[in-house]
Protein backbone atom coordinates (compact mmCIF):
# COMPACT_ATOMS: atom_id res chain seq x y z
CA UNK A 1 0.00 0.00 0.00
CA UNK A 2 1.21 3.46 -0.74
CA UNK A 3 2.19 5.26 2.67
CA UNK A 4 0.58 8.10 3.70
CA UNK A 5 2.65 11.15 3.21
CA UNK A 6 2.87 10.02 -0.23
CA UNK A 7 -0.90 9.42 -0.29
CA UNK A 8 -1.36 12.73 1.02
CA UNK A 9 0.79 14.11 -1.59
CA UNK A 10 -0.51 12.32 -4.59
CA UNK A 11 -4.01 13.18 -3.38
CA UNK A 12 -2.50 16.99 -2.89
CA UNK A 13 -1.15 16.58 -6.36
CA UNK A 14 -4.32 15.72 -7.52
CA UNK A 15 -6.41 18.32 -6.02
CA UNK A 16 -3.87 21.15 -7.18
CA UNK A 17 -3.97 19.95 -10.77
CA UNK A 18 -8.15 19.89 -10.65
CA UNK A 19 -8.47 23.24 -9.53
CA UNK A 20 -5.22 24.36 -11.67
CA UNK A 21 -6.97 22.27 -15.02
CA UNK A 22 -10.50 22.83 -15.92
CA UNK A 23 -12.40 20.38 -17.80
CA UNK A 24 -11.23 21.02 -21.51
CA UNK A 25 -11.80 18.66 -24.01
CA UNK A 26 -8.45 17.31 -25.88
CA UNK A 27 -6.68 17.97 -22.51
CA UNK A 28 -6.15 14.95 -20.29
CA UNK A 29 -3.85 14.68 -16.96
CA UNK A 30 -1.82 11.59 -16.15
CA UNK A 31 -0.64 11.40 -12.15
CA UNK A 32 1.93 9.47 -11.47
CA UNK A 33 3.23 7.99 -8.48
CA UNK A 34 5.98 5.46 -6.74
CA UNK A 35 5.96 3.66 -3.79
CA UNK A 36 8.53 0.95 -3.57
CA UNK A 37 7.89 -1.28 -6.16
CA UNK A 38 4.46 -0.15 -7.01
CA UNK A 39 3.71 2.37 -9.48
CA UNK A 40 0.35 4.13 -9.99
CA UNK A 41 -0.96 5.62 -13.23
CA UNK A 42 -3.86 7.33 -13.27
CA UNK A 43 -5.42 9.41 -15.99
CA UNK A 44 -8.35 11.66 -16.01
CA UNK A 45 -9.79 12.52 -19.34
CA UNK A 46 -12.80 14.05 -20.83
CA UNK A 47 -15.27 11.41 -21.30
CA UNK A 48 -15.51 13.57 -25.15
CA UNK A 49 -12.15 12.13 -26.08
CA UNK A 50 -12.51 8.57 -25.42
CA UNK A 51 -16.82 8.20 -26.29
CA UNK A 52 -17.11 11.08 -28.15
CA UNK A 53 -20.25 12.12 -25.24
CA UNK A 54 -20.44 13.02 -22.06
CA UNK A 55 -23.69 11.14 -20.21
CA UNK A 56 -25.02 7.70 -20.08
CA UNK A 57 -25.04 5.70 -24.23
CA UNK A 58 -28.78 6.42 -25.19
CA UNK A 59 -28.53 5.19 -28.87
CA UNK A 60 -27.24 1.36 -29.47
CA UNK A 61 -24.34 3.03 -31.39
CA UNK A 62 -23.22 4.92 -28.22
CA UNK A 63 -23.34 1.57 -26.01
CA UNK A 64 -21.66 -0.26 -28.61
CA UNK A 65 -18.93 2.75 -28.22
CA UNK A 66 -18.95 2.44 -24.63
CA UNK A 67 -18.42 -1.14 -24.72
CA UNK A 68 -14.84 -1.11 -26.87
CA UNK A 69 -13.87 1.84 -25.28
CA UNK A 70 -14.22 -0.12 -22.45
CA UNK A 71 -12.33 -3.59 -23.52
CA UNK A 72 -9.84 -1.07 -24.84
CA UNK A 73 -8.66 0.66 -21.47
CA UNK A 74 -8.89 -3.07 -19.95
CA UNK A 75 -6.16 -3.62 -22.45
CA UNK A 76 -3.32 -2.04 -20.86
CA UNK A 77 -1.09 -1.94 -23.20
CA UNK A 78 -3.85 0.63 -25.12
CA UNK A 79 -2.92 3.03 -22.50
CA UNK A 80 0.71 3.02 -21.11
CA UNK A 81 3.49 0.87 -21.40
CA UNK A 82 6.10 0.14 -19.50
CA UNK A 83 9.05 -1.77 -19.06
CA UNK A 84 8.86 -5.69 -19.39
CA UNK A 85 10.25 -5.74 -15.71
CA UNK A 86 7.00 -3.68 -14.74
CA UNK A 87 3.44 -6.20 -14.66
CA UNK A 88 0.16 -4.81 -13.75
CA UNK A 89 -1.30 -5.43 -10.52
CA UNK A 90 -4.54 -3.84 -10.94
CA UNK A 91 -6.85 -1.45 -12.51
CA UNK A 92 -9.46 0.39 -11.99
CA UNK A 93 -11.71 3.24 -13.67
CA UNK A 94 -15.17 5.07 -13.76
CA UNK A 95 -16.63 4.12 -16.92
CA UNK A 96 -18.92 1.48 -15.23
CA UNK A 97 -20.85 4.39 -13.91
CA UNK A 98 -22.54 5.06 -17.50
CA UNK A 99 -23.18 1.52 -18.47
CA UNK A 100 -26.83 1.44 -18.44
CA UNK A 101 -26.89 -2.36 -17.50
CA UNK A 102 -24.58 -1.79 -14.05
CA UNK A 103 -26.90 1.12 -13.41
CA UNK A 104 -29.65 -1.16 -13.07
CA UNK A 105 -28.00 -3.74 -10.68
CA UNK A 106 -28.69 -2.98 -7.15
CA UNK A 107 -25.10 -3.00 -6.39
CA UNK A 108 -25.18 0.50 -8.28
CA UNK A 109 -28.61 2.12 -6.76
CA UNK A 110 -26.43 5.07 -5.21
CA UNK A 111 -24.59 5.49 -8.64
CA UNK A 112 -27.27 5.55 -10.32
CA UNK A 113 -28.47 8.49 -8.38
CA UNK A 114 -25.58 10.06 -8.43
CA UNK A 115 -25.59 9.74 -11.94
CA UNK A 116 -28.86 11.35 -12.36
CA UNK A 117 -28.38 13.95 -10.32
CA UNK A 118 -24.90 15.17 -11.67
CA UNK A 119 -27.13 14.75 -15.60
CA UNK A 120 -29.51 16.81 -13.93
CA UNK A 121 -27.46 19.56 -13.15
CA UNK A 122 -27.97 21.63 -15.70
CA UNK A 123 -24.50 22.92 -16.00
CA UNK A 124 -22.72 19.48 -15.37
CA UNK A 125 -24.65 18.28 -17.85
CA UNK A 126 -22.67 18.14 -20.70
CA UNK A 127 -19.38 17.44 -18.48
CA UNK A 128 -17.90 14.89 -17.13
CA UNK A 129 -14.10 12.98 -16.61
CA UNK A 130 -13.46 9.37 -16.72
CA UNK A 131 -10.59 8.23 -14.22
CA UNK A 132 -8.44 5.48 -14.93
CA UNK A 133 -6.20 3.81 -12.39
CA UNK A 134 -3.22 0.95 -13.37
CA UNK A 135 -1.09 -0.34 -10.18
CA UNK A 136 2.02 -2.04 -11.53
CA UNK A 137 4.96 -3.98 -9.55
CA UNK A 138 8.26 -3.32 -10.95
CA UNK A 139 11.25 -5.35 -10.06
CA UNK A 140 13.49 -2.35 -10.99
CA UNK A 141 13.05 1.03 -11.52
CA UNK A 142 11.09 2.36 -14.84
CA UNK A 143 13.75 5.17 -16.87
CA UNK A 144 10.20 5.77 -19.28
CA UNK A 145 7.03 5.30 -20.00
CA UNK A 146 4.75 5.85 -23.26
CA UNK A 147 1.41 7.03 -23.19
CA UNK A 148 -0.33 4.96 -25.65
CA UNK A 149 -3.49 6.40 -25.66
CA UNK A 150 -2.55 9.47 -27.34
CA UNK A 151 -2.41 6.68 -30.57
CA UNK A 152 -5.95 6.43 -30.70
CA UNK A 153 -7.61 9.03 -28.99
CA UNK A 154 -7.24 11.21 -31.55
CA UNK A 155 -9.44 14.21 -29.99
CA UNK A 156 -7.02 14.77 -27.24
CA UNK A 157 -4.42 16.91 -28.03
CA UNK A 158 -2.42 17.22 -24.76
CA UNK A 159 -1.74 15.22 -21.65
CA UNK A 160 -0.67 17.04 -18.61
CA UNK A 161 1.85 14.22 -17.29
CA UNK A 162 3.07 15.02 -13.04
CA UNK A 163 5.16 12.51 -11.70
CA UNK A 164 6.16 11.92 -8.07
CA UNK A 165 8.70 9.11 -7.73
CA UNK A 166 11.41 7.98 -4.84
CA UNK A 167 13.94 10.33 -6.74
CA UNK A 168 12.34 13.33 -7.86
CA UNK A 169 9.07 15.14 -8.77
CA UNK A 170 8.44 16.05 -12.42
CA UNK A 171 5.41 16.99 -15.42
CA UNK A 172 5.78 17.29 -18.82
CA UNK A 173 3.22 17.85 -21.75
CA UNK A 174 2.94 15.19 -23.50
CA UNK A 175 1.37 14.81 -27.40
CA UNK A 176 0.84 12.15 -29.99
CA UNK A 177 4.03 12.98 -31.64
CA UNK A 178 6.07 13.09 -28.43
CA UNK A 179 4.43 10.65 -25.87
CA UNK A 180 7.58 9.26 -23.65
CA UNK A 181 7.56 9.79 -20.06
CA UNK A 182 11.31 10.00 -18.86
CA UNK A 183 11.72 10.12 -14.85
ZN1 LIG B 1 -16.86 17.97 -21.43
Amino acid sequence: MFRRSLLAALLCLSCQAVVAQKHVHGDGQLLIAQDQQQWQFQFILPAADLLGFEYVPESAEQKEKLKSIVSKIENVEEMIRLPRYCTLVSMSHSLFNLNPQSLESTHSHANKHAITAHVEQGHLREHLDIKITYIFKCKNTPDSAVATVMEWASSLHVLNAQWITNEQQGAVKLKSSSAVIRF
